[in-house]
């Protein structure tokens, strides 16, 4: 199931967000600051987050753009309520959805459900076929034959087309826990991936470098 960031400095109302979200099939991580959110954005994947506009130390929507810098991720506010300016602001900054305090538990499970169904659209990624049960891709027709990293690598990309995966993200995803591995690694196998798909099609190159950023797979 997927794994909600919760940032809420207000332990009443986190305990009840957990509470409804775990009841609902959701893991949920929890941060009481900002910089606890940033520090856990390193080493942990989530794919929604729920940020109190109000945080002691940076604040809802300086966070959502640092978290956004990592990659994009859907972003459900907790505001005030009838702070309107806020709104306002977070729908600016590209806010998915808002939930104003006070709110039902089953409310918010309702809104995080219809954000995530907005924001995870099936996507294809032309010309590639996963087989992940059998950890096999093709790409135009033809199995290609890969290493074990080079297929993590592949298959992290293939999860969400057209998502930007940081290095520390396919570092994460494909290596684990090996900590000597480094970006450089991580470049050097998509380097011989890349060659692989060019030797089926030359003028192929799906794998698309995000300067500064790190990796995505070219969509329609
Ligand atoms: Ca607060």
């Amino acid at each position: 199931m997927p794994t909600i960031l919760l940032v809420e400095d207000e332990a009443v109302i986190a305990r009840a967000v957990e509470f409804a979200l775990r009841g609902e099939g959701f893991d949920t991580l929890h941060c009481l600051t900002g910089g606890d959110a940033l520090r856990l954005a390193r080493t942990q994947l989530f794919e929604l987050a729920i940020l109190d506009v109000g945080l002691p130390d940076i604040g809802g929507f300086a966070l959502c753009r640092e978290l956004r810098r990592v990659r994009d991720l859907p972003v459900i506010f907790l505001t005030a309520r009838d702070a309107e300016a806020d709104r306002v602001l977070g729908l600016e900054i590209g806010a998915d959805d808002y939930i104003a305090k006070p709110f039902s538990p089953r409310e918010l499970v309702a809104r995080v459900r219809a954000v995530l169904r907005r924001s995870n659209p099936p996507v294809a990624a032309p010309g590639f076929d996963h087989d992940a049960e059998g950890h096999r891709v093709s790409f135009r027709g033809r199995t290609l034959s890969l290493t074990r990293y080079e297929y993590g690598l592949l298959a992290a990309l293939l999860q969400r087309p057209g998502a930007i995966l940081s290095r520390a993200q396919l570092m994460d995803r494909v290596w684990g826990g090996e900590s000597d591995s480094s970006d450089r690694t991580i470049d050097t196998h998509i380097k011989t991936l890349r060659a692989k798909l060019r030797e089926i099609d030359p003028q192929a190159d799906p794998i698309r470098t995000q300067r500064g950023l790190g990796y995505s797979l070219q969509v329609d």
